[in-house]
């Protein structure tokens, strides 16, 4: 059954209906009346509104706010805000299953979008910003609550759908994370926002990986091998440490390659050419140091050299100065 908010019913049985708050909660008391507790406020409610002949949602085509849990044909088009790392996980059967999430927005709303095992491999095509489409999304509701839309073996991701196209993004882009300071991390911070200063730059690191999936690719008898592909022609994905210091302290920031694309705002074709000739890295790394970038991500333990560490999944490589300014003074009130 798809899940509908009673306050969202009612205001769609006002939306088509002459009649007043009151005149609606009396009959879905007499509903509930009726039904002598066999039947939640919204159940009646739903019934109410299927008894008025109104319609309470669209399937298709939809803008964020009208997706609801328990929707199985969900089309909806939408800018890419956040894009996830793949987690490798042990299925019951014992087989390894894999999930990635992404978030898209548009007008109305925030979504998260999950991709399972092989569909995993789409998530290589998105970038931050871009516009997709996805069709035939199985929409269902998460334990925080809120609903996400998850892939089938039916969906189908568009990017850059020709002749789509979407407005403003609604207020909250993004999952509104928390400012910290470099000093207060602990191991179990997610979502977390850091604004400081590059103090150092490590060059980027390359590693194989298989062109299909993405996974690493091990070295093997001259070639590489992939888990599930066999033989493979390499493809390479890299990753790039900073040193950030917020003036509480300094932590090893580890970007992803999205995030060292948005970081350095180049292609992939370009960070590629450093790998060939690191030499050329040179001025990407005087271009970062000294400046001031915003990031957001979560923290991480890095065992083998017992310390914290920062892996970032969003960058803001030039922070708004005055809206920085801004905000700390606002922070200083609050403490005050
Ligand atoms: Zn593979």
């Amino acid at each position: 059954m798809i899940k509908i908010p009673y306050e969202q019913i009612i205001s769609k049985i006002k939306e088509a209906k002459e009649l007043t708050d009151e005149q609606i909660n009396s009959k879905i008391k007499a509903k509930m009346d009726q039904l002598a507790g066999l039947i939640s406020k919204e159940g009646a409610a739903h019934i109410i509104a299927n008894e008025l002949g109104v319609k309470l949602f669209e399937e298709g085509k939809l803008k964020i706010k009208d997706v609801l849990a328990g929707m199985r044909s969900v089309e909806v088009v939408g800018k890419v805000t956040n894009i996830f790392e793949i987690k490798e996980f042990q299925r019951k059967d014992g087989a390894n299953g894999k999930v990635v999430s992404f978030i898209i927005a548009d007008e109305t709303g925030r979504l998260r979008v999950v991709l399972w095992n092989e569909q995993t491999d789409l998530i290589k095509d998105l970038k931050q910003d871009i516009l997709v489409r996805i069709k035939d999304g199985y929409a269902k509701q998460n334990n925080n609550n809120s609903v996400e839309l998850h892939f089938t073996s039916k969906s189908e991701l568009t990017i850059n759908p020709p002749d789509e196209s979407i407005g403003k993004l609604a207020g909250a882009q993004r999952l509104e994370a928390k400012r910290k300071k470099i000093e207060g991390l602990i191991e179990t911070d997610a979502n977390v926002e850091l604004l400081g200063t590059v103090v150092q730059v490590f060059e980027p690191r390359f590693y194989e990986v298989c062109p299909d999936c993405n996974k690493r690719a091990k070295s093997k008898e001259g070639g590489f091998f992939c888990d599930t592909h066999g033989a493979v022609i390499s493809a390479y994905a890299y990753v790039m440490n900073l040193i950030l210091d917020d003036g509480s302290s300094t932590i090893r920031t580890v970007f992803f390659k999205n995030q060292v694309l948005n970081l350095l705002k180049i292609e992939d074709k370009d960070v590629l050419k450093f790998k060939d000739s690191p030499g050329d890295f040179q001025t990407a790394k005087d271009e970062l140091l000294g400046k001031i970038i915003k990031i957001v991500g979560r923290v991480s333990k890095n065992e083998m050299f017992d310390r914290l560490e920062f892996v970032v999944q969003l960058v803001f490589p030039d922070p708004e100065p005055d809206q920085e300014l801004k905000r700390l003074e606002e922070e200083a009130k609050v403490i005050e």
